[in-house]
């Protein structure tokens, strides 16, 4: 990163790339007309912090470069010194899937890292979880009320006897009724349904609620490999069947199967596994002009040191993703990988059209006022959170994880959305960036939030985890940080650490990704 020494009080812009003609003001409340940096740049008019600043005179139609890459192209000449407002900045066409380079120039291997532990819970399958939930999966959101009332009685009655129980949750949904089952988009909710219930945290204790008339039948809702012989009478309560008579049958016969589950996962207890063992999605929301250059390489730096102890790390979201496409196919493992990988994007882009859409949506207000002209710009900072390694792996949406390593995990960019289909796949702890501020949380795994500017972290010092701004101030390296950022997962994982929206219990409802018609 070129920047100019701080001071306190003085003025900074951050230069990410020898070749980029803009910059973004650093300081706090932004800088006035007239500021003079101390390489004699002077601003024309006032910049707001996060906002661009142009380094030189951009012609009209020339190109605006940050990261190193073309982010638009000037509507207008640009004055050096002026604001870089979004109306300056022609979003530029999305690379071409036709010509990429596959799985060229690998990064080199780098070394293991060894000796790193956590305190998890292995499970029967091989898998290790971070916490020990029981969570009850429904096949249709008619159920969800009365699941909801079950879980209050299952949590005054069963949970103080089964103390090494983290929770109980309900895996509630909008999906399962008034939904095409067998049109090709449903495969994405039923099977994302399907693995959440097989989540490492939930410690392979499967039990359903389900109506009797939905469309989505319970038994499809069976994880894969486990057919209904497998199961006992116990395993899915139906709440139309005849066998029971009123609400109270109802509650009671939810209640006797979950105290079965709870009885067996309170036998659950943490054993030292090699950080090998950890799933880690991550993901950003409410970003900045600061997220690609504090918390996002943060989280980079964490992610090449996870790959490094052997493992996964997923990062998703297609639409802040496409843009940068030629600069992750060429990391792909091998040419299967990057065909997968455009797959992924070729599959969105064409969904994206459906809807009459286009990947310009993803950028919110919230985005632009924190300084992000477009999703080109966004796309250029929220790939970094996948560091340098190969891409080992791609999952289309709600797949389970096979692979170790950094692996592609394609999901919308909406916090829900990708936190669900992140668990689906496997994921027992999230890393969570956001510059402009959210309260996201789940109650199924661990949300480090990680802020990119340090008068959030101060603002918002009971909900944001980590301070990634002071990387832009100057006050830590991109590696403390990074280096903090893994330890902090491993205590977290360990259950030695809460996370801020843990301890304030706020977890948001799962969302599906139904690409699939609705009847
Ligand atoms: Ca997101």
């Amino acid at each position: 990163m070129l920047q100019e020494k701080p001071q306190a009080g003085e003025p900074l812009y951050i230069q990410l790339r020898e070749e980029d003609n803009v910059a973004i003001i650093a300081n706090q409340g932004g800088l006035h007309r007239g500021t003079e940096f101390a390489c004699g740049l002077r601003l024309i008019e006032q910049i707001p912090q996060g906002h661009k600043v142009a380094l030189a005179d951009i012609a009209a139609g020339a190109a605006i470069k940050r990261y190193g890459e073309v982010i638009g192209h000037a509507a207008a000449p640009i004055a050096k010194g002026s604001w870089v407002k979004e109306a300056l900045v022609v979003m530029p066409e999305p690379p071409s899937l036709t010509d990429l380079p596959k799985s060229r120039g690998l990064p080199p291997a780098q070394e293991p890292l060894e000796g790193f532990t956590f305190e998890g819970y292995r499970n029967a399958d091989g898998s290790v979880g971070t916490r020990n939930i029981l969570a009850i999966s429904t096949s249709v959101q008619c159920v969800a009320g009365t699941v909801d009332f079950a879980i209050r009685r299952i949590r005054e009655e069963l949970l103080p006897k089964n103390p090494n129980v983290d929770d109980v949750m309900a895996v509630t949904h909008a999906y399962g009724c008034g939904v095409a089952i067998n049109a090709p988009g449903a495969a994405v909710p039923i099977r994302t349904l399907q693995n959440l219930a097989r989540n490492p945290n939930f410690g392979g204790e499967v039990m359903i609620v389900g109506l009797g008339c939905e469309k989505l039948q319970p038994e499809l809702l069976l994880p894969e490999g486990m057919v209904s012989a497998d199961m006992d009478d116990g395993d899915i309560v139906r709440m139309q069947d005849e066998s029971l008579t009123g609400f109270g049958e109802i509650v009671d016969s939810i209640v006797a199967m979950a105290d079965k589950r709870l009885q067996v996962l309170n036998l659950r207890r943490r054993e030292t596994c090699p950080a090998a063992d950890l799933v880690i999605g991550t993901q950003c929301g409410g970003s900045d002009a600061f997220s690609g250059v504090t918390a996002n390489p943060a989280v980079g730096f964490a992610a090449d040191l996870l790959v490094r102890a052997g493992a996964t790390v997923m990062f998703s979201e297609v639409t802040e993703v496409r843009d940068a496409i030629h600069l992750l196919t060429p990391r792909a493992v091998n040419q299967d990988v990057a065909d997968a990988l455009i797959r992924e994007m070729d599959w969105y882009d064409r969904y994206l059209q459906t809807g009459e859409a286009d990947r310009s949506a993803n950028t919110t207000p919230g985005n632009k006022k924190g300084g992000l002209s477009n999703i080109v710009e966004k796309a250029m900072g929220s790939v970094i959170k996948s560091g340098t390694s190969a891409i080992s792996g791609v999952l289309s949406p709600g797949e389970r994880v096979r692979d170790k390593g950094l692996i592609f995990a394609a999901t919308p960019a909406s916090d829900f959305i990708c936190g669900t289909l992140q668990l689906a796949s496997g994921m027992t702890l999230h890393v969570f960036t956001t510059g402009r501020g959210t309260p996201y949380g789940l109650a199924a795994a661990p949300v480090i939030k990680v802020s990119t500017r340090s008068d959030l972290t101060a603002r918002w010092h009971d909900l944001i985890d980590l301070d990634a701004g002071t990387i832009a101030t100057g006050k830590a390296t991109l590696e403390d940080v990074g280096w903090e950022l893994f330890h902090l997962i491993l205590d977290v994982a360990s259950g030695r650490k809460q996370t801020w929206s843990d301890k304030w219990g706020i977890h948001n409802s799962l969302a599906l990704f139904n690409p699939g018609p609705v009847t």
